[in-house]
């Protein structure tokens, strides 16, 4: 086992990291920006080291984070979520520098980070995949409109080497082609310095589906069930259910099987999530694999009572998985709303700023990963996440119950979050019967937006109406 490990990440996932390394009595190291300086995971490493002044390149400059590693003598570097997470080139560095990457091999994630060849090798292993296109950038708008209409609208453009909802445009008939096109690919330059598009058929009403697998570097590869990621906001998650109960057990097993034999596929190791979208005739699709621990890993935490930190950093030392599918088991439903700090009424912007009163929600089953206190400013450099709430109870109903008792419960003060926003999908009926597919936000969003966060000048302008309409003026 290792007796020091370093984390190239901050926020929520580097706290759950270094208390993964303190509940196996590995010491930990955290790299920081200099505005980063009071963050949590930085007071709470073994030690910890700025890297650099700049906010980003602290978290993305993978030459100087190796250098680090090796001058204060980690043997393993876990990348987290985000920043170098899925950094096929940083991954291999590391491997080169003598260092243990925690997480699959650099060839694993060059061949899964992008979109088109993960659809390839799923196809030649019998994977079903979404009907769609090869990369599409070198052909004539023309001929990719032939074959749009061959699959039928409508279709979805997407970034080969997206990721984060970023990079993907839903089109919906020929005259939507060309400025979705430009518009895919000038993002996908952007973000990913790849501006490769390809075309799927865009499944309608599908729910996104998707399971944690777990191997180990002996081809020992497990799922540990699934999760509902349907509520989405503009391709990005915001409210995630362990297990999904919207699926039969049925198909569970069936998906559940196609995922351990996807990544067996992929000779993948350690910890990592394929992804399915299912349509309302329970057909299932391969969308894409995510190597790399997830945002939503905690409610399978939960549900499994399985330590995915702890057993990523176990794995990754060399321990063999030690468990077989059939001893997987799992109680009840676990829940996560992803609280943001950001302005719902004013189109979701970030709001970062000084938190003045901080009081999470506690009480048995009720779990929050965050990595912020108060007095604390949350900076405006990076992602807007603050805290996961994490629920758990013996059915859905009763986790549901509870996700409302632990948003009226949880406060923060000095900066605006989803919180109330949050607390009315909790509180709407069809979230209630587990009735939501990925369009659920889009289609509820009027009726979800918090009574105070409604526009100001709606409200005055309401009140001018009805005053007027009183007055006679009508
Ligand atoms: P998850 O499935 O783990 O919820 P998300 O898509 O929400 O994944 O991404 C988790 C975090 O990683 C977010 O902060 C997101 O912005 C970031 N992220 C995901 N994919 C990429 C990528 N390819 N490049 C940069 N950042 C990414
Ligand atoms: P990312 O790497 O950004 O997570 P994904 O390929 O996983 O990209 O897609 C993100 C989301 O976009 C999915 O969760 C789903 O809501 C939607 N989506 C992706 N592909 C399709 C499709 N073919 N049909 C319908 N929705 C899709
Ligand atoms: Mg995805």
């Amino acid at each position: 086992m290792f007796s020091k490990v370093l984390i190239a990440n901050r926020g929520e996932i580097a706290v759950r990291i270094i208390r993964a390394c303190n509940d196996l009595h590995i010491k930990s190291v955290a790299i920081y920006s200099r505005i980063d300086k009071e963050s949590m995971h930085v007071k709470m490493a073994s030690e910890s080291h700025e890297v650099s002044a700049d906010p980003l390149k602290a978290y993305l400059d993978g030459d100087a984070i190796i250098e680090v590693a090796l001058s204060c003598g980690a043997e393993a570097i876990h990348p987290g979520y985000g920043f170098l997470s899925e950094n096929a080139e940083f991954a291999r560095k590391v491997k080169e520098a003598g260092l243990v990457w925690i997480g699959p091999d650099s060839s694993v994630i060059a061949e899964m980070g992008d979109k088109k060849a993960a659809r390839e090798l799923m196809q030649k292993n019998g994977i079903p995949i979404v009907p769609g296109t090869d990369i599409i950038n070198h052909c004539s708008i023309q001929e990719i409109k032939a074959m749009a209409n061959k699959i039928g609208y409508p279709v979805i453009l997407k970034a080969s080497n997206g990721g984060g909802g970023r990079g993907i445009r839903v089109v919906r008939n020929d005259n939507e082609i060309e400025e979705n096109l430009n518009a895919c690919k000038r993002e996908a330059m952007a973000f990913f310095k790849n501006d490769d598009v390809f075309m799927e058929k865009y499944i309608e009403n599908p729910r996104h589906i998707e399971f944690q697998i777990i191997g180990d570097n002996y081809g020992n590869i497990i799922h540990l069930l699934d999760r509902d990621c349907s509520i989405q906001r503009r391709h990005q998650k915001l409210v995630e259910i362990a297990p999904s109960p919207t699926i039969s057990l049925d198909l569970r097993r069936r998906m559940g099987a196609v995922a351990v034999a996807a990544a067996k596929a992929a000779k993948y190791t350690n910890a990592g999530t394929i992804e399915f979208l299912v349509d309302d005739l329970g057909r299932f699709y391969f969308m894409e694999m995510n190597t790399r621990i997830q945002v939503e890993h905690g409610i399978t935490e939960e549900i499994t009572g399985f330590d995915l930190i702890g057993r990523q950093i176990r794995s990754a030392a060399g321990e063999i998985l030690d468990l077989n599918q059939s001893e997987v088991l799992h109680q009840g439903f676990a829940i996560e709303v992803r609280i943001n700090a950001e302005d719902v009424a004013n189109d979701f912007k970030p709001n970062p700023g000084k938190i003045t009163a901080y009081y999470p929600a506690l009480g048995p089953f009720v779990r929050i990963d965050s990595a912020v206190y108060k007095d604390y400013t949350i900076p405006p450099n990076y992602d807007s996440m603050i805290a996961k709430l994490i629920v758990r109870a013996s059915s859905y109903d009763l986790a549901v119950n509870k996700l409302i008792r632990a948003l009226e419960e949880f406060t923060i003060r000095g900066i605006k979050t989803t919180i109330p926003f949050l607390l009315n999908i909790a509180k709407d009926k069809d979230f209630r019967i587990g009735n939501y597919d990925t369009l659920y936000l889009e289609s509820k969003m009027q009726e979800l937006m918090p009574n105070e966060t409604i526009n100001k000048d709606d409200i005055a302008a309401a009140i001018a109406a009805a005053i007027a309409i009183k007055a006679g003026y009508e």
